[in-house]
């Protein structure tokens, strides 16, 4: 990866053309429209909120000459650069020189940037930033965001890649995936966790389509005209969960959709006879992940660990052991009651408590409680013989 570091650009050289979209509320365009300040894929202008301090902030530190922290271009070709970091500085200051927002003055007026002294514009026109402009794939500039510890609040992985990847396809992408104004979000906020605004919902879309391999998807895809596979795939897992869980449960939100999918989708399902499940486990106070429901239930209702299911505690086992070795020692067979049924040198054996576990006599899985009355010390071999029941 190449890196420049720029320290010759001035605020007058970054905001020539500054375009601030009031609709959308971001700063579009500087350095006389070379410069691409909010790409589509960026989160919007945040610093105009929380009252605009952080925004009079960045325009006090310009007054008093303090720095206001480096500033990462990508250099995308060219004629084109895109703001990595430091986009809500530049627009900071881009809406103050074209007017949007004042400043209070020492003796706490109101100051349009249009009505202050001379000495004063100019030194906010001539300050010079620390601009470093980098150049090179996307794991050279992952690596390189990693290494430096960015001011201000940094990208997340997704935002990064819309950067790095950007193009037709991350624009389109984010029409369909990153506009909180699309009517589906709210659809999509019952399986899909995160928000519109940050890219969640298009990370969580490209991870599916691609099988997590993320990076990859978009740069195949990176000129693509159209998001015609992604959109399918997508609403085909939305539309594939909807189907098979009727109820809507805010344990939902955020799973693994997409390897669900992957797994299950092609199995056909009573859905009747799911929805009764899902009821009865949500009622069962012995699940204690109910988010591993909907995959148990998926997979044919077998694989108690993705439940948790609350096991028995140390006073319940021991007691039980306790009561069992007496029993067993009276009659001199082993306290494991299968190994007494057997006919082999355990058959007599008296197991310590730390080699034995509990076990449900009624499986966990066909109504047996959690309760003493429910429990049954084994050898650890037995137990295990018996698996999920
Ligand atoms: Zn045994």
């Amino acid at each position: 990866m190449k890196t420049f570091l720029k320290t010759n650009i001035t605020v007058k050289d970054i905001c020539e053309g500054f375009v601030y979209n009031e609709l959308e509320g971001k700063g579009l365009f500087g350095l006389s429209g070379k410069l691409t300040i909010q790409p589509e894929y960026q989160r919007n202008y945040i610093y105009a909120s929380d009252g605009g301090k952080r925004e009079a902030a960045v325009i006090e530190s310009l007054l008093k000459g303090y720095p206001i922290g480096l500033i990462y271009f990508n250099k995308v070709s060219e004629n084109n650069l895109e703001v990595l970091d430091g986009q809500q500085r530049i627009t900071s200051v881009g809406r103050f020189v074209t007017d949007k927002f004042a400043i209070k003055d020492e003796n706490g007026m109101e100051q349009y940037f249009g009505g202050m002294a001379k000495d004063k514009k100019a030194k906010i026109w001539e300050t010079k930033l620390l601009i470093y402009e980098c150049e090179g794939t996307e794991s050279q500039i992952k690596e390189w965001f990693k290494t430096i510890n960015i001011a201000g609040v940094p990208l997340n992985n997704q935002e990064l890649l819309n950067a790095v990847y950007s193009g037709p396809f991350v624009t389109l992408g984010k029409e369909e995936f990153s506009n909180s104004q699309n009517a589906n979000i709210q659809k999509w906020s019952a399986y899909v966790a995160g928000s519109a605004n940050r890219q969640d919902f298009l990370e969580r879309a490209l991870d599916w389509v691609s099988r997590g391999n993320i990076g990859d998807y978009m740069s195949g895809h990176r000129f693509d005209k159209n998001i015609t596979e992604l959109k399918k795939y997508f609403n085909g897992v939305i539309d594939w969960v909807s189907s098979v869980f009727t109820d809507v449960e805010s344990e939902m939100r955020g799973l693994e959709w997409g390897r669900l999918y992957e797994t299950y989708h092609k199995k056909s399902y009573n859905l009747k006879k799911v929805s009764e499940e899902v009821q009865k486990l949500y009622g069962d106070p012995y699940v204690k992940n109910r988010k591993g429901i909907f995959e148990f239930i998926l997979g044919g209702s077998t694989d108690t660990k993705l439940l948790d299911v609350r096991v028995f505690d140390d006073a319940t086992k021991k007691s039980v052991y306790k009561k069992q070795t007496t029993k067993a020692e009276k009659k001199k067979i082993s306290n494991c009651s299968l190994c007494a049924l057997g006919h082999d040198a355990n058959k007599k054996k008296i197991w310590k408590l730390d080699e034995m576990e509990a076990d449900h006599v009624a499986a966990w899985s066909k109504g047996g409680k959690t309760t003493i009355k429910n429990c049954e010390m084994l050898c650890k071999t037995h137990n295990r013989a018996k698996g999920n029941r």
